[in-house]
């Protein structure tokens, strides 16, 4: 069902265009090797559902951006005994995520090919020096005419208010013309709906869509894109 009618397209970030994973796991190592302690994998994946369970709440509206970032590593240092500085430690560590921008396999081409034809914008929930750093040096901001970063808009995805946010700095915005793509179900997928706007569900993984969410196209590969724009 291809439709060229599209002329805008927001674009979440880690995940689907940078490869949050890897640059994710660098910058741990490196913070931890900076603060002289050892990340097994056993610590990793403490730190990883610590870090998804903050973040859900997060976007659930339950906390705020810095309540995630200024607690996780708390609470993982209480968890496996580590009398650390949760917050140093977060400051170090996002330093270090700002220098890694891994790019997903593709992503770059398919930007500056889309980039011809729709207007491209970022719409990403993060920490905003950590992600304009990163679009900058990954060249992908050269493509955007817009980035969107949660922490500056005072909300975050997948509220309908982040969206309203974008829409309103866009201005002219037709909703039937829009289209979402991005790798998360609750932030990227729920936003669309939220937004009222068209989905497209970057799964590589072939995760199932366990939620009351509208997929209106999922594909597995980003080049798959071409199939549908
Ligand atoms: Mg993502």
């Amino acid at each position: 069902m291809k439709n060229r009618n599209y002329k805008t397209i927001l674009l979440d970030l880690d995940g689907t265009l940078l490869d949050f994973n890897t640059s994710e796991r660098k910058a741990l190592l490196k913070t931890f090797q900076k603060y002289g302690y050892t990340l097994t994998d056993e610590i990793r994946k403490i730190y990883d559902r610590i870090n998804k369970d903050l973040w859900q709440q997060y976007e659930l509206g339950k906390i705020d951006r810095d309540t995630v970032i200024y607690s996780r590593f708390g609470l993982l240092f209480d968890e496996i005994g580590i009398e650390g500085d949760g917050i140093a430690f977060e400051n170090d560590y996002q330093e270090i995520l700002g220098m890694q921008h891994d790019l997903l396999e593709d992503a770059l081409e398919i930007v500056q090919s889309l980039y011809e034809r729709y207007d491209l914008y970022i719409v990403t929930n993060g920490v905003t020096a950590t992600q304009l750093r990163r679009l900058k040096e990954s060249t992908l901001d050269r493509f955007m005419k817009q980035i969107f970063v949660s922490e500056a808009t005072g909300f975050q995805k997948p509220m309908k208010e982040y969206f309203n946010y974008c829409f309103r700095r866009i201005g002219n915005i037709d909703k039937a013309r829009t289209i979402i793509i991005g790798d998360s179900l609750t932030s990227d997928m729920k936003g669309g709906n939220n937004a009222g706007i068209t989905t497209c569900w970057y799964n590589p993984e072939e995760k199932p869509n366990h939620m009351d969410i509208v997929i209106d196209y999922e594909i597995r590969q980003l080049k798959d894109l071409y199939l549908i724009l």
